[in-house]
């Protein structure tokens, strides 16, 4: 919409003086104004007249960064105590911590993790987060509170509740339920897919739930693909196929599904997922610290996007930890790599908005942008931000965020809530979390050995 249009709002904000980085995908700077009006990019240009006017000499103005696989959920676990033998494997990752942290969540616990997971996205940079939530014993009406909480703070979002059946076939039904039941309330800042855990934990009935209330919404399937040889031994014990064959059987593949780690699959499984069009949120950072291996997609894929699998909301941090990663990996790749990746994160997300100039600065896109405080010490050129955002910058440099045309992040500092009230609010609910959690035992679901 431009501005002063007859049926579009006029502009409202001028970010003056900066470096624009209008695409990640290519690479593309121009020294421009962008000028705001209602929730869109009006123009990248000179400021006209007469529009309020916010300094960003010294600055970038980046695309904001989309965080395409995270779980906010887990916002409250820094720090937790764990007082059980240690895990040795993945599954044992999943028993002994993140089964018994879910299941200790209640309604405050959600709001609040999405709150405190909300603004490290924010402050970082993170205009976008690509969710996928489980909170067994506070299902229906989870992503309600998820996407209010979110909206609070000014934050973008495509949500999901994580179906499967390790907690019994009730709770499977419900977390199809809410799905189907958020996906039919719109939100202003928030919209929906079908989430799915993985298919080491969804019966044949349950996933095929799953593709059906994605297929009846028009929204892509959210799971986790071979993030561990278990998740295939489990489909070969039980099913007598791998994984992405058991996916595509059950309709779950396809342009709109969002596939998460894809590390433990073969070559025919690669030139499945990319012949089926589906996204890839590669996760570096969680790969590295569970020991689960190095998708072979990251560097195949033809849509791989970068999600933090909720170790925080920075993609400027997960975008040089993948750099670093790929190349101790001996990948063949180069800066703009990581970059590209973002971008991917980006079109998702515009995808589930219908916004395809979503990650672009550029006349009629979504304004989601970050202002970076960079005064570079080295010549700084469409050719080499690569270079620079590896090695340079740093999301510690945020100095303001734009989403949908509103400062939510202005001068390092949410202008939507207290930080610090937010902050003491989830330090108490905190404790009693932590002691629920201290009750449960390691979960008892075990899959399928080949
Ligand atoms: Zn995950």
């Amino acid at each position: 919409m431009m501005p002063g249009s007859v049926d579009g709002p006029g502009p409202h904000l001028a970010l003056c003086g900066a470096t624009v980085v209008t695409s990640l995908d290519p690479v593309s700077l121009v020294a421009a104004d962008v000028v705001l009006a209602g929730d869109r990019v009006a123009s990248v240009g000179a400021a006209p007249p007469g529009v309020p006017r916010r300094d960003c000499s010294g600055t970038l103005v980046l695309p904001g960064n989309v965080c395409a696989h995270h779980h906010l959920y887990s916002a409250l676990s820094r720090g937790m105590p764990y007082r059980l033998e240690a895990p040795r494997n993945f599954l044992q990752i999943l028993q002994r911590i993140w089964w018994r942290l879910d299941r200790a969540l209640d309604e405050p616990t959600v709001r609040l993790s999405a709150l405190v997971g909300g603004l490290d996205a924010l402050r970082a940079g993170t205009t976008t987060v690509i969710d996928h939530h489980a909170s067994p014993n506070f299902i229906d009406g989870s992503l309600d509170v998820i996407a209010d909480a979110l909206a609070e703070l000014g934050l973008r979002s495509v949500l999901c509740y994580e179906v499967t059946d390790r907690d019994g076939a009730a709770r499977a039904a419900a977390g199809v339920a809410e799905n189907r039941r958020f996906l039919a309330r719109p939100h202003r800042l928030a919209r929906g897919m079908m989430g799915a855990h993985a298919s080491f934990t969804l019966s044949d009935d349950t996933l095929a739930a799953c593709a059906e209330a994605a297929a009846a919404s028009g929204v892509g399937v959210h799971i986790h693909v071979a993030e561990d040889g278990a998740d295939q031994q489990d489909a070969e014990a039980a099913y007598g196929v791998r994984v992405v064959e058991r996916l595509d059987r059950a309709g779950v593949l396809g342009p709109d599904a969002l596939l998460a780690h894809c590390i433990h699959v073969t070559g025919p499984e690669v030139a499945d997922i990319n012949a089926c069009g589906a996204a890839v949120a590669h996760n570096p950072r969680s790969n590295m610290n569970n020991r689960v291996g190095y998708s072979p997609l990251a560097h195949a894929g033809t849509r791989v996007a970068l999600g933090t699998d909720g170790i925080g909301g920075d993609m400027i941090t997960e975008s040089q930890l993948a750099f670093f990663r790929a190349t101790e990996a001996g990948a063949a790749t180069d800066p703009a790599w990581p970059l590209r990746r973002l971008a991917e994160g980006a079109r998702i997300a515009g995808r589930s908005f219908g916004e395809p100039l979503h990650g672009t600065i550029a006349p009629g896109a979504p304004a989601d942008l970050t202002v970076v405080a960079y005064p570079s010490p080295t010549p700084l050129t469409g050719e080499n931000l690569p270079g620079h955002w590896v090695f340079g910058l740093s999301s510690g440099q945020v100095r303001d965020v734009i989403v949908a045309g509103q400062l939510v992040v202005a001068d390092r500092r949410s202008t939507r809530v207290d930080e610090a009230e937010i902050a003491q609010q989830a330090a108490g609910e905190t404790k009693r979390l932590w002691a629920r959690l201290a009750e449960i035992p390691p979960h008892p679901f075990t899959p399928k050995a080949r």
